[in-house]
């Protein structure tokens, strides 16, 4: 290189550091990019909404200015996805009773009963995700167990699979429901031997509770969004799906987006029996930007496992009577999937059992055959439990698993007593679904399960159940790496959502999304994943989380 070059070369530089040329945000750390051409780094910089310098420590320094903030980490990436949330679902869940912790009958009643002492009286007490199977017997709760400790309140406190909910007798009442209802198609009021409801109410049956329910004002609403942000930032995660969003959510988010207050970017959908909405929604406005998409709409096919809704090819070996519930009828689903396709709005059904995810995929194989090929990405939502000939189906048809890892940790405590040990091989395949070319996207379907990504890591790289009895985890074959799973948490959510040419990975022109942990997931032992703490987080360029030590 001449002399002359180098001085040009000196000047350049110079410029630039002059003219703006320095990073508003510098990390440093093990950077895992997500860029198969490029896949590690020292640091990352960013100015305005994206990022600037991909590379070695000292070419960052060189960006670094009196107003760059600088965070070093152990460990760098892209900002976590979540393919699938019901977003101001957890912000509403953030303010009210956690019934999660309840490992007894008694200490489920106790903590309803502390809750329901700092309520206004006639307040509606709901939320709560209480888990039977933490329980000795795992009995269902009954509506005699709670009404005497909540005399004030109407009370829907639902499991954590938001399949089924306890209601109580003032809320009963509320909703109309009484020893003369007549069974609800696609779901199921449990009764006593005299026919009493006993106010478990799962499924479709829920409708006429959640019915009685006062909508929350507009207020609620974007606090609950905010709060939803907030939990979201600390956890690392930049980007969602918020499925089965309401309009009232919808509006929220527009609003905040206005305000310029998003902290997350959201792709919604709305319940697909409003695709006409839907379809209106995008012709009037189109699809959103980056931050706020109205992606498309929702479906649910069946229940779910822990309600013994799923919808499962063979009974359940704990309820030898019930293969579990159809909650949308065949034709109504196919043809809401095929108008939706027809308006240009992405399908994402809920499918858990092996029949229902038999029946979602011959669906979409034929409206896309129907239709003719088309970009569409047609979603399946938990995709749980899959017949072995249906694996390969997700790739060959370009069906995205949309799926949740920390549930694998939960249900793989207990779900081998209800569906046995056949089609256990087949429940959460990640493994398979991989090798068959399919995208995955994880998730955690918070407020069902916790939003944590690095829960969601550990499960999938582990498959070890919360109660410590797999530590070589359950159904090992289908473990996925580390980088996997990563990618399933970052470029996959981002492909899940339309959005893989702007963000996903760490790429010098991609849109700034950038989480800092604490440690170096690549050296740390799997078990130990859970430990890890979120340093920064940074979205569209923002730093919106950063952890002060000592809180
Ligand atoms: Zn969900």
């Amino acid at each position: 290189m001449t002399r002359l070059l180098l001085v040009a070369l000196a000047l350049v530089a110079a410029a630039c550091g002059r003219s703006g040329g320095t990073a508003e945000i510098v990390a440093y750390g093990r950077v895992w990019t997500g860029d198969s051409a490029n896949p590690w780094a020292q640091a990352v910089a960013t100015r305005g909404e994206r990022i600037v310098y991909v590379g070695d420590s000292a070419g960052a320094a060189a960006l670094v200015g009196e107003r760059t903030q600088v965070f070093a980490g152990a460990f760098v990436a892209p900002g976590f996805g979540d393919a699938h949330v019901h977003f101001t679902d957890g912000g509403f869940q953030l303010a009210s009773v956690d019934l999660r912790p309840a490992k007894s009958k008694q200490e489920f009643i106790r903590r309803l009963a502390a809750h329901a002492r700092t309520r206004k009286p006639g307040e509606w007490i709901i939320g709560g995700d209480w888990d039977h199977e933490s329980w000795e017997g795992a009995p269902l709760p009954e509506r005699d167990w709670i009404d005497s400790v909540t005399p004030d309140n109407p009370v829907f406190v639902n499991r954590l699979d938001g399949h089924m909910g306890l209601a109580n007798s003032a809320a009963l009442r509320a909703a109309g429901i009484s020893a003369e209802t007549r069974d609800i198609a696609g779901g199921i009021i449990v009764r006593d031997l005299a026919g009493v409801p006993t106010g478990m109410l799962k499924d479709e049956a829920m409708g006429p509770v959640y019915g009685a329910i006062p909508a929350p004002s507009a207020e609620q609403v974007d606090s609950a969004l905010a709060r939803a942000m907030r939990w979201a930032a600390s956890k690392g995660v930049t980007s969602v799906g918020s499925v089965s969003a309401g309009w009232d959510q919808v509006a929220a988010l527009r609003r905040a987006h206005a305000a310029g207050h998003l902290a997350t970017r959201v792709s919604i959908y709305v319940p697909m029996h409003d695709w006409r909405a839907a379809a209106e929604t995008l012709r009037v406005h189109g699809p959103g930007d980056d931050v706020l998409r109205v992606a498309g709409v929702k479906a649910y096919v069946d229940g779910s496992l822990g309600s013994t809704t799923a919808l499962l090819e063979r009974p359940y070996l704990d309820d030898p009577k019930s293969t579990g519930l159809l909650t949308t009828p065949r034709d109504s689903l196919a043809s809401w999937i095929g108008r939706s396709d027809s308006a240009g709005l992405q399908v994402a059904v809920h499918a858990i059992g092996d029949r229902a995810n038999a029946i979602v995929l011959d669906i979409y194989d034929s409206v896309a055959a129907t239709h003719g090929a088309r970009d569409r990405r047609f979603r399946v939502e938990h995709a749980q439990h899959l017949r072995p000939q249906d694996i390969a189906r997700f790739g060959a048809l370009g069906v995205i698993p949309s799926m949740q890892p920390y549930h694998i940790a939960d249900d793989g405590r207990w779900a081998w007593k209800r569906i046995g040990p056949e089609l256990t091989r087949t429940t959460y395949p990640f493994r398979s679904l991989l090798d068959g070319k399919a995208t995955l996207a994880l998730g955690s379907d918070w407020s069902v399960a916790p939003l944590d990504p690095l829960l969601g890591i550990k499960a999938a790289v582990t498959r070890q159940t919360l109660d410590g009895k797999n530590p070589g985890g359950w159904v090992p074959e289908e473990k996925i790496s580390l980088e996997e799973t990563l990618r399933a948490y970052t470029a996959g959510v981002a492909f899940a959502n339309f959005g893989e040419r702007a963000r996903g990975v760490l790429k010098v022109g991609q849109l700034a999304d950038i989480v800092v942990l604490d440690r170096d997931l690549i050296s740390i032992p799997a078990e130990t994943i859970d430990e890890v703490r979120v340093l920064a987080t940074i979205m569209n360029g923002r730093l919106v989380f950063e952890h002060h030590p000592g809180r």
